[in-house]
């Protein structure tokens, strides 16, 4: 069970069903297609054991309209002597299509000896199983709970208490087949909720607990400043003067930053890393891959190192003796800030004084996760970043807790990115101009997406499009990155690219985030339509970022939806991140947003973001009365949706 997350009477009861079979009447076998599931009746008129590649029992039906098989593999002798001819049968089960007709093989059957009469009609739950425990165990143990549940504590809204939601779910009335979405909508509520409440908790905890302030010590910043190379915009100089005023108080910080691709998030976590630096704690740094991780570490190494300040790289591949030694030089506090993979939050890592913590992209990490990055020593302050522009309904439910900065502008002196949009018919053509660009001297990225969440499809998708290319493009040095290479071909590959030593860079989505190498200006997206509108735009982000113009050219399969089309033109008609969230919200709904689908992670149980958000006003309102005028139930609301694997009270 614990398999299943299923700890208690309520979280069994919050095992809904994942879809449920329509035993509400029986279907005439003539009306039958292939694929359909369903109860239909008849009477035996032959039995035949056939003997193909494997012995089976074969029995025909017939209605009175058309005749049906059941085919069973496994049969005893008590079931063969029971299925004669002139019995009657009812079955469940799904109709296929074989040589010989449509057929059933081994569906669940009922044996009449004559006519039987009406079906007890019924919408029959499916549960997510495991191993050993059958649909129909789960179904009973949840019905004994129905009938004496547990106090839930239920308040009702949407015309529903708890109780009565889940009674719904779980037995769904016949004659009311669309009261089960609106329960599940109940449920959501109560959801959303629980997390809206968790994150008002968490900032009300954090805010009325001593940080250990840091304010200017050595004004190493301004040092920074003057060896960047480049001025801060307006909007840079805004949220670092915000985060740095938060740092210098005994509050912990709990910040939000949000800023489109490439508007320069990371040299705001520099002076803050900078700040803490002086007042001689710790900063650690999450980045969502390993590839960004280096490439942070990188960065900061430049800009750190010379103001004397040690950086630290902690992955979660390294060799056990390297591991130890880096995990030394952080409980030392030799390395003063240390950048890492979630590798950084794992138990044995101890900081000797963790001042700040730097979440990076934050969309790439679920929700769960971010309930469960648990903090390591004091409190420290803590900044998030992502490029994910958060519509306002979703911020204010989501990041409750935190304080919001947005770097709305874009540095001075960029290059604009051209999208154009080709059917793959047009590739050889479009390969040639990737190899007259590379020939230029400009570098190229050529990314294949995945079919689904499979990363194996995308992973040979990137292997057959690199010899696709090498062949195609013999004077180009074309590289490949994928994720399932180990780390040091990885970075090996990455600094190649960096270094201009590798002119087309074939990749999977891996270098969706963070990656920046200002040289590249070219990128090729294979299977665009495969990608939600803000992942499109994270990966196209990576070009863009120097001084000569970018060209993204999106190479679809035909025939491409009419939803995709449009999708696709979104890209092509803007480069602005903000206008991309709105319009897929429009298309699509949010869950692409918050990067659902770019990592296939669930982040709720019962809530989906692209149908719930119309929700997330009434929680906001509910949960602030609820936590003015009835603390209980909005803990036994908390208590209830808890994650098993994760505490959502440890700050
Ligand atoms: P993101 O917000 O996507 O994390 P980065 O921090 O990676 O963006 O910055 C993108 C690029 O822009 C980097 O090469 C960075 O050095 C550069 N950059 C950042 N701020 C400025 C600025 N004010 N002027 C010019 N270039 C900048
Ligand atoms: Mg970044």
């Amino acid at each position: 069970m614990l398999r299943l997350g299923i700890r208690n009477q309520l979280d069994l009861l919050l095992h809904l069903p994942v879809r449920y079979q329509d035993r509400t009447h029986i279907i005439p076998i003539g009306q039958l297609s292939p694929g359909d599931e369903c109860y239909v009746s008849g009477e035996i008129v032959k039995v035949n054991v056939g003997y193909g590649r494997r012995r089976s029992l074969v029995i025909t039906l017939d209605d009175g309209g058309a005749f049906l098989s059941m085919r069973l593999f496994h049969f005893s002798p008590h079931q063969r002597e029971s299925l004669r001819a002139g019995v009657w049968l009812r079955l469940f089960g799904e109709a296929r299509l074989n040589r010989s007709g449509l057929e059933m093989v081994h569906p669940e059957y009922r044996v009449f000896s004559s006519e039987p009469g009406p079906i007890e009609p019924e919408l029959k739950p499916v549960y997510r199983v495991t191993a050993g425990i059958s649909n129909s165990r789960i179904a009973g143990w949840i019905q004994q709970v129905l009938a004496q549940p547990p106090d839930l504590h239920s308040y009702k809204t949407m015309g529903f208490t708890l109780e009565d939601a889940l009674q719904v779910i779980h037995l769904p009335p016949i004659d009311q087949p669309d009261l089960v979405e609106t329960a599940r909508k109940r449920l959501a509520f109560d959801e959303l909720l629980a997390y809206y409440l968790v994150m008002k908790r968490r900032q009300e905890d954090v805010s009325s607990m001593p940080a250990r302030a840091l304010p200017p010590v050595r004004q190493l910043g301004k040092e920074l400043l003057n060896e960047l190379g480049f001025r801060l915009t307006r909007a840079q100089r805004k949220t670092t003067t915000d985060v740095l005023n938060d740092l210098a108080k005994t509050r912990a910080t709990m910040r939000l930053i949000q800023g489109d691709v490439g508007s320069g998030k990371t040299v705001v976590a520099a002076f803050a890393a900078i700040r803490a630096a002086e007042n001689g704690t710790q900063t650690a740094i999450m980045a969502p891959t390993e590839i960004l991780a280096e490439q942070h570490y990188e960065t900061f190494s430049s800009w750190l190192s010379p103001l004397g300040i040690r950086v630290g790289l902690l992955t979660g591949r390294l060799a056990a003796a390297e591991r130890r030694s880096k995990l030394n030089a952080i409980a030392e506090g030799d390395d003063l800030v240390i950048i890492g993979t979630h590798a950084i939050f794992q138990r044995d890592v101890v900081f000797q004084d963790l001042g700040l913590t730097i979440v990076d992209e934050q969309h790439r990490f679920g929700v769960h996760q971010r309930m469960s990055l648990r903090n390591k020593g004091r409190l420290p302050h803590q900044l998030v970043m992502t490029a994910t522009p958060i519509p306002r309904t979703l911020s204010m439910t989501l990041y409750a807790d935190m304080e919001l900065s947005v770097i709305d502008e874009m540095p001075p002196g960029r290059a604009p990115i051209i999208t154009s949009i080709h059917a793959n018919e047009r590739r050889d053509e479009v390969v040639e101009g990737i190899g007259h660009e590379v020939a230029a001297g400009h570098q190229a990225f050529w990314i294949c997406a995945a079919i689904e969440e499979s990363a194996d499809s995308e992973i040979k998708a990137a292997e057959t499009v690199y010899r696709e290319l090498k062949e195609k493009l013999p004077h180009v040095t074309v590289g490949l990155i994928h994720g399932r290479m180990k780390a040091f071909q990885k970075s090996a590959t990455m600094s190649q690219f960096k270094s201009g030593e590798i002119g087309l860079l074939v990749s999977t989505t891996v270098v969706e985030v963070g990656v920046d190498v200002p040289n590249a200006t070219q990128m090729v997206i294979d299977d665009p339509d495969r990608l939600g509108l803000a992942q499109l735009h994270q990966l196209r982000g990576r070009i863009g970022r120097g001084h000569v113009p970018s060209h993204c050219t999106l190479l679809y399969e035909a025939p491409l939806t009419e939803l995709a089309k449009s999708r696709l033109n979104v890209m092509r008609e803007t480069n602005d991140g903000f206008l991309i969230a709105e319009k897929d919200l429009e298309l699509r709904g949010p869950g692409d947003i918050m990067g659902t689908r770019q990592t296939g992670e669930r982040q709720f149980r019962v809530s989906d973001l692209s149908t719930d958000i119309s929700l997330f006003k009434d929680v906001v309102q509910t949960g602030d009365k609820m936590r003015e005028a009835d603390l209980e139930t909005a803990e036994a609301i908390i208590k209830a949706w808890t994650p098993p694997e994760t505490s959502y009270a440890s700050v």
